[in-house]
């Protein structure tokens, strides 16, 4: 059974006594930090000189360096990237750790890759807002918030379930809902979903899209319309009521057309392509290739991230993107 927990299962009365520190002011850790301030929790910020220090100050935060914030510390919530954490880890914050504390992931990368391994007298949870940090903050200043995966790696104290379920709701993702899961759970569907659907299939899918219809001949400016741009438009009415609602808003000829080609779209190679890609993140191999590019300096991601930024849609989608009235910024 799935146990999702509501505004009335977190206490925050849970965090009382205990000072709570955020670990990196980027994406995630401006947002649980002034989510967490504006729940009335005086939350230190630890992070590093430079931009993401500076806007800390703005924001009005009196941020010290992360061995500081790690030392003074009882519960961390370490902010990250994934692929530097485990380093700063070692050099500044485990240090800092005491018997009776609590790490507080977003992500369970390091956690089950084993590139972190925390003392055994330590809680380590896992509170993972499902969304970039600028929802995580704009949700909660609607008054609403964004939905949460929570779970527990290791319960030192018998507690641990209530400091996650404390910071989820601090944050405001217990106004929408947080559901239980394991850390190896959420990380290698995490990593499914960006690399096959939501970053990595989605950004193919368009270019294939794209580049059949103008080495067909169509112009490229409605080739973007009609791949890419009204794609909003229809992810819209899915999140709304799902297939059958997205598709009764369609045409008939739209929705035949979308029941008998989708499925050759995604066929069965490409079903086999998605199982490969799950192998790979479950045996570790994602990781350690993703490890070793970030110490290597990048070679790969960055050629790749050129020659897409350098691809005629985004050279067409700057024109067009341009021309039309400003969409709320993400
Ligand atoms: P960002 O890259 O946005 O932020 C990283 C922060 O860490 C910055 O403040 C950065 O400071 C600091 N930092 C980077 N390198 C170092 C270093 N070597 N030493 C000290 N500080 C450093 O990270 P995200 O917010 O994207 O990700 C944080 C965690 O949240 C990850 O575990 C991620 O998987 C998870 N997560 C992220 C989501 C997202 O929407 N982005 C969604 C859900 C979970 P500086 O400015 O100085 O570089
Ligand atoms: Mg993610």
């Amino acid at each position: 059974m799935t146990t999702m927990y509501r505004e009335k299962d977190g206490d925050l009365a849970d965090l009382e006594g205990r000072a709570v520190a955020v670990i990196g002011y980027g994406n995630q850790g401006r947002a649980h930090a002034l989510n967490l301030r504006d729940s009335g929790i005086d939350v230190l910020i630890g992070q590093r000189p430079g931009g993401s220090f500076d806007l800390a100050v703005d924001d009005g935060f009196e941020p010290v360096p992360v061995a500081e914030a790690a030392k003074r510390a009882d519960v961390l919530a370490l902010l990250l990237p994934d692929e530097t954490m485990a380093e700063v880890y070692e050099a500044e914050i485990r240090p800092g750790l005491e018997s009776g504390n609590t790490l507080v992931f977003a992500h369970g990368f390091n956690i089950l890759y084993k590139l972190i391994d925390p003392p055994d007298d330590v809680d380590v949870v896992l509170v993972s807002p499902k969304g970039p940090g600028r929802h995580v903050r704009s949700e909660f200043v609607a008054g609403r918030g964004l939905f949460a995966l929570v779970a527990v790696h290791h319960d030192a104290s018998g507690a641990a379930m209530k400091t996650a379920l404390a910071c989820a709701k601090a944050i405001g993702c217990l106004r929408a809902c947080a559901i239980e899961t394991t850390f190896d759970q959420e990380t290698e569907a995490d990593l499914f979903g960006e690399q096959a659907i939501l970053c990595g299939g989605a950004t193919a899918l368009i270019k294939a899209g794209f580049d059949t219809l103008v080495e067909a001949g169509i112009q490229p400016e409605v080739a973007y319309f009609e791949v890419f741009h009204e794609l909003a438009l229809i992810v819209e009415l899915l999140m709304k009521g799902g297939l059958t609602y997205m598709r009764d808003r369609v045409s008939n000829t739209a929705e035949y057309g979308d029941l008998t080609r989708g499925p050759r779209v995604i066929s069965d190679a490409v079903r086999a392509e998605m199982k490969a890609i799950l192998g790979e993140i479950r045996s570790g191999r994602f990781a350690a290739e993703w490890i070793a590019e970030h110490k290597a300096g990048l070679p790969r991601f960055k050629a790749l991230a050129e020659a897409d930024e350098q691809h005629l849609i985004e050279q067409v989608g700057r024109k067009i993107r341009g021309m039309m009235p400003p969409r709320e910024a993400e």
